[in-house]
């Protein structure tokens, strides 16, 4: 059975579209997303041998060799030969997701959607997207295990049309889940808030006040956008 997190991550799939799991690891995903019949053909993308061939054994025991292929390789490389319009990356760090996106950006010629689910630091996604002209179409915030996940949507197009004049807070809290607020929202948020004012009682006290200062403001910053919310 899938987690709820990669469950949520198929929701945005478009039903008929060829998908690419980057840093698939055992290829739960698109084994769930062709036994569904929600695609007809999908790439497991890895760069390590040991998760790869956990996808591969998967990919057989679910005998679905014909219809999902296990590639190694690093980030987007998997798709330069294949007509791929969906992009997935799931399970890892924002600036890592970033990185990948960055460095990939030949092979997303022809991609059409990008679901992405950083576990931490999503707003270097999302700066990215809005960087290269990606819209954010959509977003979803869950909590699952004691831990809270985002996913982000993003067509191609205009960057600009998700967010309002309060760019640097939507960059950081996701414009769509500040629109439709959720439990999980709240909770991480709210975790955000007490660490937020943890490190800044532990700076006010650091005698460095000239070497902090920066730093003081941005969290002033963040602090006072949480209190808007
Ligand atoms: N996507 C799955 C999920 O969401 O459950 C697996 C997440 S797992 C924590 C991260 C996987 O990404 C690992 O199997 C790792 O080998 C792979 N990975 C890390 N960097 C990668 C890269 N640059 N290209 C492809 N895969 C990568």
């Amino acid at each position: 059975k899938l987690s709820m997190r990669l469950e949520k991550v198929a929701t945005f799939v478009r039903s008929g579209s060829v998908v690419a799991d980057i840093g698939s690891d055992h290829a739960y995903l698109p084994i769930y997303l062709v036994k569904k019949g929600i695609v007809p053909r999908a790439i497991a993308g890895e760069v390590n041998e040991g998760p790869l061939s956990s996808a591969k054994e998967q990919i057989k025991y679910n005998d679905l060799n014909h219809v999902i292929t296990a590639k190694l390789g690093n980030g987007l490389a998997v798709i330069q030969d294949e007509s791929v319009n969906t992009v997935v990356i799931a399970g890892m760090g924002g600036p890592l997701i970033a990185d990948i996106l960055e460095n990939g950006k030949p092979q997303l010629e022809g991609v059409e959607r990008l679901i992405l689910q950083p576990n931490v630091a999503a707003d270097h996604v999302r700066r990215w997207l809005f960087n290269n002209g990606w819209s954010l179409i959509d977003e979803a915030i869950l909590d699952e295990g004691d831990h809270v996940y985002e996913i982000l949507v993003a067509e191609s197009g205009d960057a600009k049309e998700s967010y309002s004049d309060d760019l640097e807070k939507e960059l950081w809290m996701g414009p769509h889940l500040l629109r439709n607020k959720n439990s999980a929202f709240n909770k991480k948020w709210n975790r955000e808030w007490n660490q937020l004012e943890k490190v800044y009682d532990q700076l006010k006290q650091a005698n460095d006040q000239k070497k902090l200062s920066k730093k003081t403001k941005d969290i002033q910053q963040k602090l006072s956008w949480l209190k808007e919310e």
